[in-house]
């Protein structure tokens, strides 16, 4: 993850999650506990945020199928008495 290297952020003037740009108090653009520079950042943002929920969820149910694909293949194997 490259992100997560980066310098701490100063508490007042945050950068703009999807340009990078410092935040100026005045300018700063509120939306869903985070700030942006314009409503074009904040769409940015959300479309990633979307993407990135929409392949976690698609790896989850693929993990799940699998899981269930696992325990249906078990529970058909029955001890014999
Ligand atoms: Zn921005």
């Amino acid at each position: 993850m490259a992100e997560a290297t980066q310098a701490p952020v100063v508490e007042e003037v945050k950068n703009c999650p999807a340009c990078k740009k410092p935040l100026k108090k005045a300018r700063r653009f509120y939306r869903n506990g985070a700030y942006y520079c314009n409503n074009n950042c904040f769409k940015k943002v959300q479309a990633q945020v979307k993407a990135e929920a929409a392949e976690a969820a698609q790896d989850a149910q693929a993990a799940q199928a699998a899981e269930a694909a696992k325990v249906a293949e078990k529970s058909e194997e029955k001890p014999q008495a």
